[in-house]
């Protein structure tokens, strides 16, 4: 595995590896690395024999009183992740290198972006959008792995893709979880032991919802309070959104179908947690995570 810091070390390698026929995957993370990170490298590499991955703390799509500087960091952890996890470039840019010449130039997130967690972080996605659209045009991928996990970041990325004729073919990844049902994240690491069994109220509210619906409950006002209800009289969590919502433009869907998604955001202490789940698909780590919190 290289590593590299300079756009022009990214643009040499992946010049070296098409001169070569091979194929060029993408996985952009801000580090940390977990197996959810690394499951994407494998899906990347399914595909394309040549995998990028960028780690890079993206100063523009935090607020200003939210974790920018104290965003979890392990460099030489990171790196052995990596390696050990396939991929054959590592990009570690400075902040400089990014944002050198100016933060002033944006992708606009449209209208999507204001919902859900653009409503409770103004200008989050603009900073993600460009960030993203920045990396496609330093790594041109072939193919770009993202998780579901980051429903709404992973929607708003192929709305711009559509809308901005990227060609890049994305990859959308099933979310890694813990064997309690947790959702994988780097923000899992500012939970306190007794916050981390707090935290699975998120995936089991998500699991209450999905068997409600499979057993023939579609009334989103149903579903959506018997989610919601998973919370009731937890100390020190707070539901910030549990919606049922139409997957293409998380527009709040009235009627739940097959194919919706059920988007929950909760702090758990100071730690914000989101998770999804698409409703009718079968989803293996239900079954092995108990109903009650
Ligand atoms: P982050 O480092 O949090 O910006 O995440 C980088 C990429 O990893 C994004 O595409 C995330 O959606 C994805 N990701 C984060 N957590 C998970 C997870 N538990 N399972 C699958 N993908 C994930």
């Amino acid at each position: 595995m290289r590593v590299v810091t300079s756009i022009a070390g990214v643009r040499g390698a992946v010049d070296d590896a098409r001169a070569k026929g091979l194929k060029v995957g993408f996985v952009p993370t801000m580090g940390y690395l977990h197996d959810g990170h690394l499951a994407l490298v494998a899906a990347s590499r399914q595909r394309a024999p040549f995998t990028v991955m960028s780690i890079f703390v993206n100063p523009t799509q935090f607020g200003p009183k939210e974790d920018y500087a104290n965003y979890p960091r392990d460099e030489a952890g990171d790196e052995a992740k990596a390696r050990s996890a396939g991929v054959d470039l590592l990009f570690r840019p400075t902040r400089d290198t990014m944002y050198g010449a100016s933060t002033h130039i944006t992708v606009s997130a449209g209208p999507l972006a204001d919902l859900w967690e653009g409503a409770i972080r103004p200008g989050h996605f603009t900073g993600v959008l460009t960030i993203v659209a920045k990396l496609f045009n330093i790594v041109t991928p072939d193919v770009a792995v993202f998780g579901q996990k980051d429903f709404q970041q992973a929607t708003l990325i192929r709305a711009m893709v559509d809308a901005l004729d990227f060609r890049v073919e994305l990859v959308i990844h099933p979310t890694q979880r813990e064997s309690d049902g947790l959702a994988m994240s780097s923000r899992n690491s500012y939970l306190s032991a007794d916050e981390r069994i707090r935290a699975r109220c998120l995936s089991r509210a998500l699991k209450q919802v999905h068997s409600m619906f499979a057993s023939g409950e579609t009334g989103t006002p149903a579903l959506e309070r018997a989610g919601r209800q998973v919370f009731a009289g937890r100390k020190d969590v707070a539901v910030d959104y549990l919606a049922v919502v139409h997957p293409d433009d998380l527009s709040p869907a009235p009627e739940a179908r097959a194919g919706c998604a059920v988007m929950v955001a909760a702090r758990v202490g100071k730690t914000r947690l989101l998770d999804n789940t698409i409703l009718g698909e079968r989803e293996e780590w239900m079954s092995s995570v108990p109903a009650a919190p």
